[in-house]
């Protein structure tokens, strides 16, 4: 096989230059974050008031790590690090308290996202020929503009059709030949059974390659997908604190994601002790960006499981691979896409009245997509009088003050 690259010289470079690259973009990138209200408390508890503490790429431990909870507390201006006027472009995600964790982009940390992004569909074996279906979520969350601006920058025909509307996207598939898509791998699956309901044959569309992410799956799913499809399935991450797709991806060789290591430092720690794991052991994924100046994040703890690989790539590139993320170290959930914290559903059940202590969530499979049920304990005040007074005399004639209370099968919030 032959393998294209998009910047050859950068997704080439012998690992000694490669490393020195890193420490010159590690200094300016803690020099960068030295100018936000957050860094400039956090650094310099550490002893870290200029770029000078950092002389290797080991150095790098001196730096204190960086949580969601440490955005959300920033919010909103905190770890912004150039004028207001000078930003172009946020992005957020919601998170368990209701506060969005925001990252702001100038025009050059929007062109670098978009190489990292152009580079990483170029990767796959895409070129300008190609027409993209962009079958995810446009607006705040960042799958949707980084792709679309990658798709654009490596030239291919972007349609931005967004998530869902699943008939609307065969329409267009079969109208405008479509070749490649990205899409969540649940969605991709759904797509797959819509055809077969639909009686769309595979002969009328021309779908040969799909970009699957924003949520975990396993090697088996993708497989699944392919068949099902016919086609090649590229896994795809990133997250919004590192701009969003376009971090790690895979190239040609369908094993593993290369980290773009010229834009973004990892390091694989052990989630416990926080201790540098060595290659190959699995541990969570840490990561510092090197490639935006707006918001600087050093040591940002992403809470994915993942490892290194400990070989190189067939591809020839020198950029490490990562295996495919296999959870969280939190309570996250992945819900066909969406970022879930139970907290945020306990936000919602202690708001109502009726509602009371205990819930419980249940995450099923409905064909191929998720369906998330919560059945809550209900309150004492949603029964009748007469209601309650039957039940403590059949229950608990031992303490009538004691709460009625007793889970209940309603079901207060679906997906
Ligand atoms: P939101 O804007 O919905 O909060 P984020 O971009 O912050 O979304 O979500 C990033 C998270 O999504 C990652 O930390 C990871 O847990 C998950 N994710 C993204 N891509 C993949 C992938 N290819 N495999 C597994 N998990 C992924
Ligand atoms: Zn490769």
């Amino acid at each position: 096989m032959t393998y294209q690259y998009w910047n050859q010289k950068m997704e080439t470079l012998p690992r000694p230059e490669l490393e020195a690259f890193q420490l010159a973009q590690l200094k300016t990138a803690v020099s960068q974050a030295l100018r936000t209200p957050f860094y400039k408390e956090r650094l310099g508890k550490a002893g870290i008031v200029n770029a000078d503490a950092i002389k290797s790429l080991a150095d790098i431990r001196k730096i204190p790590f960086t949580t969601k909870h440490d955005l959300r507390d920033g919010f909103p201006y905190g770890f912004l690090s150039i004028p207001r006027d000078e930003v172009v472009r946020l992005h957020a995600s919601s998170g368990t308290t209701g506060t969005p964790t925001t990252i702001y982009f100038n025009r050059e940390d929007l062109s670098r996202w978009t190489s990292f992004v152009a580079r990483s569909i170029y990767a796959t074996g895409c070129n300008k020929a190609d027409v993209f279906q962009n079958m995810i979520t446009y607006g705040l969350f960042t799958g949707g503009l980084g792709f679309h601006a990658g798709g654009e920058e490596v030239g291919m025909l972007v349609i931005p059709s967004g998530s869902g509307n699943t008939t609307r996207q065969f329409k267009l598939m079969q109208d405008f030949g479509t070749t490649v898509v990205h899409a969540t791998p649940s969605f991709l699956l759904h797509v797959e059974s819509k055809m077969r309901e639909e009686g769309i044959s595979r002969d009328s569309i021309k779908l040969r390659k799909a970009f699957a992410g924003a949520e975990p799956y396993s090697e088996d799913t993708r497989r699944r997908i392919e068949e099902l499809l016919k086609i090649d399935v590229y896994n795809s991450y990133g997250l919004s604190e590192m701009n969003g797709p376009g971090v790690a991806f895979e190239c040609q060789a369908k094993n593993g994601l290369h980290l773009w290591e010229d834009g973004y430092i990892a390091e694989i720690v052990d989630p416990d002790t926080l201790e540098p794991l060595p290659d190959g052991e699995t541990g969570e994924l840490v990561l510092t960006c090197l490639c935006r100046e707006a918001t600087p994040m050093l040591r940002y703890r992403t809470r994915d499981l993942s490892s290194f690989y400990t070989e190189p790539c067939v591809c020839g590139r020198t950029h490490r691979r990562l295996h495919r993320i296999t959870g969280r170290t939190d309570d996250m959930l992945i819900i066909n896409g969406v970022n879930l914290f139970p907290s945020q559903i306990e936000e919602v059940i202690m708001s109502m009245s009726e509602a009371g202590n205990n819930y419980l969530i249940v995450v099923e499979k409905e064909g191929v997509l998720d369906r998330l049920t919560v059945k809550t304990e209900v309150g004492e005040d949603i029964f009748m009088d007469d209601s309650r007074q039957r039940q403590v005399r059949t229950s608990s004639p031992v303490s009538p003050s004691g709460r009625g209370s007793r889970v209940s099968g309603s079901t207060i919030s679906a997906m």
